[in-house]
């Protein structure tokens, strides 16, 4: 496997939430929760292009007035994804400043702010620097499978979880890379062209072996059409690439319908980032606060057979005694039982 994208905890474990997803080959990036993003250059705000607030408790969405002033007078678009009542949310924060002389700024700086419903209906709206930020309803989509994005390499998919509010939980999903052999293809008779478009579509769609491809090429002779199947393609000229899965599971209660929809959710990623808040032994308090223990996030992340578990969103009573969270989470994962 080779990532396109590597994340990283913006404020460690005890800070506020914040996973900058950075793309290896792009000047492009993501953030998972909007909390205190102060430590961040502004560069690396400035990639930002799609920004996922899993529920806007401060410490998840503080950060917002720092990226506005950060990429305000820039001509950029900035699309914001987040729960029920969250189009309002970013409408107040910009409501609370005077913009009588941002409409004359060199860039029309744009956000795209979503709102997704439980039922995967996705409400948009615009707010642009040039009309004063105010409110310009959009067309909404249905995301089916609550894929929020879907692009050529990667999506970003989200579940509903209960933080006694509805929270969502994130996932960004790399698609199977395919690698050509020019080389091997010319063994086979064939050219490259256009066709592999379709080749590469066959394979993320996940079609079965046997699909016929019509290969398609031009060159000094004219055209040529040769039908091949899926299969023999992938043995003889393709190198399918697994792309990675990392899930980020937040500011949930455990209970069991939780619990059920996170083993399904972040089944087998290759990265699972979840908070584990509290010690087992102050269990009760952690269900008030509907928050997780280390326990607890441990059983999850062996329930979904993750990979590799990174711990985080550590209660600052616990500075100087996070490796006890750790413990615990790690000894969950790997013996079962709280
Ligand atoms: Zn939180
Ligand atoms: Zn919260």
């Amino acid at each position: 496997m080779r990532p396109i994208a590597i994340a990283g905890l913006v404020n460690g474990v005890f800070g506020d939430p914040a996973l900058y997803i950075d793309f290896k080959f792009e000047k492009r990036a993501l953030l998972f929760d909007l909390g205190d993003i102060g430590v961040l250059a502004p560069r690396k705000l400035l990639r930002l292009t799609d920004i996922f607030v899993t529920h806007a408790h401060m410490d998840h969405f503080a950060g917002f007035d720092r990226l506005l002033r950060v990429c305000l007078g820039r001509g950029m678009v900035l699309r914001l994804y987040g729960p029920p009542g969250f189009i309002a949310q970013v409408e107040h924060k910009l409501g609370a400043y005077t913009w009588n002389k941002v409409d004359r700024y060199p860039g029309d700086f744009t956000l795209l702010a979503h709102e997704v419903a439980p039922d995967w209906r996705l409400q948009a709206a615009r707010f642009r620097s040039r009309a004063r930020f105010a409110r310009e309803p959009q067309e909404g989509r249905d995301c089916p499978g609550g894929v929020l994005l879907e692009e050529r390499a990667f999506r970003v998919r989200a579940v509903f979880l209960d933080h006694g509010i509805p929270c969502l939980a994130l996932a960004f999903e790399e698609k199977t890379h395919v690698n050509v052999w020019k080389n091997r293809l010319a063994e086979m008779g064939l050219r490259v062209g256009p066709w592999l478009a379709e080749v590469r579509r066959a394979v993320a769609e996940e079609l079965p072996d046997g699909t016929r491809i019509r290969a398609r090429w031009r060159d000094g002779e004219g055209e040529h059409e040769q039908p091949v199947a899926l299969g023999e393609l992938k043995a003889h000229a393709l190198e399918l690439v697994r792309g990675q899965r990392l899930c980020y599971v937040t500011d949930i209660v455990y209970h069991e319908d939780n619990a059920a929809r996170v083993a399904r959710f972040a089944a087998d990623a290759d990265l699972l980032v979840i908070e584990a808040v509290f010690l087992a032994t102050e269990a009760d308090h952690a269900a008030r606060k509907m928050h997780l223990t280390a326990a607890q996030a441990g059983l999850l992340s062996r329930a979904a057979c993750a990979r590799v578990v990174v711990p985080f969103h550590f209660s600052p009573r616990y500075m100087g005694r996070e490796d006890e969270l750790r413990a615990e989470l790690e000894h969950a994962r790997g013996a079962g039982g709280p």
